[in-house]
């Protein structure tokens, strides 16, 4: 018998959805085309927007901002946004793809973010990405199949490696992908080829490595999830979900999805939470509705952001990097993350919103505080905060192998965070 509290469709449904978001630029397809279907329609940046109450999305690259307008909203109505980033850490193919050494046929990556480098080796890779053709058309790409191999190096050439193993980022991490000699060209040519794009057509592109291997329910009662991505695809899933069921609710504020690309290289870009994306968008919400300066600052002001990503469950087998009187564990719901220094965002304040939008929701909640001798991690929260100036809580969900390759967590929990997250933009 399983101990789930939940059937778990939801989280069926983020494996497929994880599987089919290779790239930020794939998650954010993915999460229109569940929005699509509950009834949002696309709006463009460059073309005005309406005041008509309703479901709307925008896209720009990798980042998707999602929002419900209510029939009662006004020009000073406020908005209940929930963040989340849709990168992860992974290789990513740089300019002049093809090479090769002794006799092997390799691909040129670059590290995006902070990969754990051993998590690369010996997995079957695929490849997905972008491809843009002359004319300026974005071809998504998603190369499925395995592909490529980091190659570890045997134990009887590094008899060492069990002490303390070192990957050099520009010599050790260059996947193979076949055997002869590298030919200028074929990489990217290959990739065309499989989208049925003539290779002297494409002119830019954005590729991004990643295991092949689909996500898996672990343990005797499936309890466990292991998954590539859910750092931070557990919180667009759950936002997704989430935006969909405040839309039915009947929701008193706007409530929004921002979901953010370049999270985990700073976010310091033009789609990136650093950037002006969002608070433009909020602003055109209002501005189509007739709303003045005034009314803007108002509606800001009565404003919160809930922005999620993951967080360290306790390691059973690394105890001692924790501090000892929070334990957030897999299964025990989302996670309040709090630091004083405002490496998160949360305070008082937020931790009570944050209380009641988990008691609407009937879910048990935990708190993160990292222990004093480590640097703290951070999000899009206290970025946005900074940005914005509006009221913003950091939660999330606890896992374990944080950027890894392939990262673990309860069953449960991503159903639980939809849960509180609903709850939370439903007001
Ligand atoms: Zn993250």
């Amino acid at each position: 018998m399983s101990s789930s509290r939940f059937d778990r469709s939801h989280t069926d449904d983020l494996m497929s959805f994880v599987a089919e978001s290779p790239t930020a630029y794939h998650a954010v397809a993915s999460a229109a085309k569940r929005l699509e279907a509950a009834g949002f329609t696309q709006v463009r940046e460059d073309e005005a927007w309406d005041a008509q109450p309703g479901g709307r999305y925008l896209i720009s690259s990798g980042t998707i901002i999602a929002w419900y307008v209510p029939e009662q909203a006004g020009p000073a109505t406020g908005f209940r946004i929930m963040g989340a980033h849709t990168d992860s850490p992974a290789l990513q193919v740089k300019p002049i793809p093809d090479t090769g050494a002794s006799g092997w046929r390799q691909i040129a990556v670059e590290v995006y973010g902070g990969v754990p480098r051993d998590t690369w080796l010996d997995r079957d890779l695929g490849v997905s990405g972008r491809l843009v053709t002359r004319d300026g058309q974005v071809h998504l790409v998603s190369h499925g199949e395995p592909l490529l191999r980091v190659p570890r190096l045997a134990i009887h050439l590094d008899r060492e490696v069990n002490n303390g193993q070192v990957l050099d980022p520009q010599n050790h991490l260059t996947p193979v992908w076949g055997l002869g000699e590298p030919d200028e060209g074929e990489f990217i040519a290959y990739l065309a080829g499989t989208a049925g794009i003539a290779a002297e057509d494409v002119a830019g592109w954005d590729l991004v490595l990643h295991d092949v291997q689909p996500p898996a329910y672990l343990g005797r009662d499936r309890e466990l999830l292991a998954c590539p991505r859910l750092d931070n695809l557990v919180s667009v899933h759950a936002g997704v979900a989430a935006l969909i069921a405040a839309a039915e609710s009947g929701a008193e504020h706007i409530p929004v999805l921002a979901a953010f690309d370049h999270e985990e290289c700073g976010s310091e870009s033009a789609t990136g939470a650093g950037g002006p994306l969002l608070g433009t968008t909020l602003r055109r919400i209002l501005s189509a509705k007739g709303a003045q300066f005034d009314e803007i600052a108002r509606a800001m002001a009565g404003s919160v952001v809930m922005s999620s990503d993951t967080g360290h469950a306790i390691h059973p087998n690394y105890v001692d990097r924790h501090e000892p009187g929070h334990h957030p564990i897999a299964g025990g719901g989302p996670i309040l993350k709090i630091n004083v220094n405002q490496r998160y965002a949360t305070d008082g304040v937020g931790r009570a919103e944050f209380a009641r939008a988990c008691e609407r929701a009937d879910v048990p909640w935990q708190t993160y505080v990292n222990r004093n001798s480590l640097p703290c991690g951070s999000t899009i929260g206290p970025i946005t905060a900074a940005r914005l100036g509006i009221v913003t809580i950091d939660i999330g969900i606890a896992i374990l192998s944080m950027h890894s390759s392939r990262e673990l967590c309860g069953a449960d929990d991503p159903h639980y965070l939809a849960s509180a997250l609903a709850a939370f933009a439903s007001t």
